[in-house]
């Protein structure tokens, strides 16, 4: 079900994972001027969810990033770095634990989730968004970071999931209806339509060693944050299929979706975190001012 509210709420979801790029500059831009477009309310939220992968200096760098590319929001960490401001607070991920678990609950009570013991590598990457190779077709980046289909092994071998008390000890994956098209429309690309089960499997909410998944942590803060629209990269655009399924069985409302253009290097792959050499940082300091870099979008 859809629902329109009054005001535009839009977010900034940057995880202190990296420094921030041109691309990610390029999202959060459109991201502000949508927000401005619409007379409407921004929040910064801090995606740090992996402990392993999260550093703080990492969304220290990130705040002043923003600042400095002269982005403003209204909620969120506040830009001198002393704490948060605006009614949903805390606006850092991993601190709204108790929120995750009330909605992993709420899925074990449907049936709607299953505990899968299968090791595999993309467990590992669950806290992150899986960010697919670019429009432009680069499927060699999009195998590396997508979260590969699951061949649903645990779907119907594990004791069932309200036996469990607490996530804790195993890995939990969503049971997707095998075969249904996910159809959304974006305000930028269009008609979308994913078919669950062979575009995407049964994906991962919550992970064994405690942390919750991307998935499932987007989906409760986008909904508690009362998010009217969700602006981000062209690599999410599966993501959005998966989290529309969440947000149905939950009973949560969608937000309009808008996909951004990636940015793509000189030969055509999208910028990643790890060449500092794109970093906002890197290109401040060779002299590039905030306006130049408005002018590359
Ligand atoms: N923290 C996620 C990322 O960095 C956010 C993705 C989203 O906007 O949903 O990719």
């Amino acid at each position: 079900m859809r629902e329109f509210a009054a005001t535009y709420r839009g977010r900034l979801a940057p995880s202190p994972t990296g420094l921030l790029h041109l691309g990610h500059a390029r999202t959060f831009w459109t991201a502000y001027r949508r927000a401005i477009a619409a007379n409407g309310v921004l929040i910064l939220r801090n995606e740090d969810l992996d402990p392993q992968r999260s550093r703080v200096e990492f969304a220290t760098a990130m705040i002043e990033d923003l600042t400095w590319l002269g982005i403003r929001w209204q909620e969120g960490p506040v830009a001198d770095g002393n704490g948060e401001r605006g009614a949903f607070a805390p606006y850092t991920q991993s601190l709204r634990r108790p929120l995750y678990l009330e909605a992993w609950r709420k899925l074990r009570d449907s049936g709607s989730i299953y505990p899968c013991t299968c090791s595999r590598k993309d467990v590992a990457r669950a806290a992150q968004a899986p960010h697919e190779g670019d429009a432009a077709g680069h499927p060699a980046e999009m195998a590396d970071d997508e979260e590969p289909l699951y061949p649903s092994t645990c779907r119907n071998q594990q004791p069932s999931a309200c036996t469990y008390a607490e996530p804790a000890g195993v890995n939990w994956r969503f049971r997707v209806p095998d075969g249904d098209a996910i159809e959304f429309v974006d305000q930028h690309y269009s008609a979308q339509r994913y078919v669950a089960g062979s575009d995407f499997g049964d994906f991962l909410i919550w992970r064994r060693d405690g942390v919750p998944a991307y998935q499932l942590a987007v989906v409760v803060d986008d909904a508690a944050m009362r998010i009217t629209e969700v602006v981000r990269g062209a690599d999410l655009l599966k993501s959005t299929a998966r989290q529309i399924l969440l947000q149905r069985t939950l009973g949560l409302s969608q937000p309009h979706w808008y996909h951004c253009d990636l940015m793509l290097d000189e030969h055509g792959i999208r910028y990643a975190k790890q060449q500092d050499a794109l970093s906002l940082r890197h290109l401040r300091a060779l002299g590039e001012t905030p306006e130049e870099i408005h002018a590359r979008f």
